[in-house]
């Protein structure tokens, strides 16, 4: 067998049919840039998320600086945000020119660790951006409590996370503002890049409809901010909204695909992913922790079977965040996950043929 990390081939053939005519009828009509569909797929988003604010644009990373942006986040300003997590979370806040200050994640899901925020927080400090790491809701109600008592604004990057929830309660309509991605791997992943700010503020989805378009209001070429070019192509927007209605059905089945691996490989020397409210991890990724990881993703490897390790460095030890001036050890919850992690393919696509497979070679290595 080969089974990869991801099957787009198979998703895109559920909605050929529904996507194939929108594209050629915005090749028709040559609206290619921010038109109806961008539209549509911001109200359909907004919707679902519960904000009444949400701005397309070119991709995750630039949904991140435009939300820093709007915010007024700086040069001086300190951000605090995880180690564990993919590049452009701190990027995105070393390129508006503010420092990203790392704290520890807590062992069972790897996001931030809400008990060490408070003593990272200075004078300096900004903002809280937060990522639901893999899929799962961070706490954000012990988040929030800290943000109020610091009157500190929160990002949410949730790039990984649309469609996870708490008591009803969609990522992204927790913070002030958040950051979302449709990279063609995410669970919502678009025919290229594109990403979506979402916000319950309206100063800031102002402020981020502006920055997107060259800092421009409604007067075309009268710049009130200095923003750039983050826009979104009318067909990555068209094929977005004719895949969202699958967005709960995929999530369900990457769900369901992870009770049954936690199902059959409970009696292995391996750390699984804790399921304990169901709807609060829609599982973008599947990550289980174990010692001998490298050789089993060898082992894994030669059966045909594709894993991934997500991160395999985290960010306080990479080369261009040395001036942060971190060491290791700085971070060990972060280190240790780096060191131990193994994502197994968790795409809704995947066949019960292809589960039973994988989890038949890693008990096999186990014997
Ligand atoms: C994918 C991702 C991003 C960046 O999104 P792009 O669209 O690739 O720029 C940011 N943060 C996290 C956690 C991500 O997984």
């Amino acid at each position: 067998m080969n089974i990869p990390m991801i099957n787009l081939k198979a998703q895109y053939k559920k909605i050929q049919k529904d996507l194939e005519p929108k594209v050629t009828e915005i090749l028709k009509e040559q609206q290619l840039i921010l038109g109806k569909y961008c539209t549509l797929l911001e109200t359909t988003i907004a919707d679902y998320v519960g904000v009444p604010y949400a701005v397309t644009c070119a991709n995750g990373t630039d949904a991140l600086i435009l939300a820093l942006m709007a915010l007024g986040i700086q040069e001086g300003d300190e951000v605090i945000t995880t180690p564990y997590t993919f590049f452009s979370t701190a990027s995105s806040i070393a390129l508006v020119g503010a420092r990203p200050v790392f704290v520890d994640i807590e062992p069972d899901y790897m996001n931030i660790n809400p008990a060490l925020i408070e003593q990272k927080i200075t004078k300096r400090t900004k903002a809280i951006m937060v990522v639901h790491l893999f899929g799962k809701l961070c706490d954000m109600n012990r988040i929030k409590r800290v943000a109020t008592k610091y009157r500190l604004p929160i990002i949410e990057d949730m790039a990984q996370s649309l469609g996870s929830a708490h008591k009803g309660k969609q990522a992204g309509s927790f913070g002030d503002i958040a950051a979302l991605s449709f990279y063609p791997t995410k669970n919502l992943g678009g025919i290229g890049e594109g990403g979506m700010v979402l916000t319950k503020r309206k100063d800031l989805g102002e402020r981020v409809k502006k920055l997107r378009v060259h800092g421009m209001g409604s007067v075309t070429y009268v710049h009130e901010l200095i923003g750039f070019n983050s826009r979104l192509d009318e067909i990555k927007a068209a094929a977005l909204t004719v895949k969202f209605p699958h967005l709960e059905s995929w999530n369900r089945k990457r769900m369901e695909n992870a009770a049954y691996y936690n199902e059959h490989l409970r009696d292995l020397p391996i750390m699984l992913p804790k399921i304990v409210d169901s709807s609060s991890h829609i599982f973008h990724q599947y990550v289980i922790r174990l010692t001998p990881r490298d050789k089993l993703q060898k082992f894994l490897k030669e059966k045909g079977i594709q894993t991934g390790i997500y991160y395999p460095l985290p960010l306080h030890l990479q080369k261009c965040f040395s001036y942060l001036g971190y060491k290791k050890g700085s971070f060990p919850v972060a280190e240790q996950a780096s060191a131990t992690s193994l994502a197994l393919p968790i795409y809704p696509e995947l066949t019960n043929r292809e589960r039973a497979y994988i989890i038949s070679s890693i008990r096999q290595f186990f014997m």
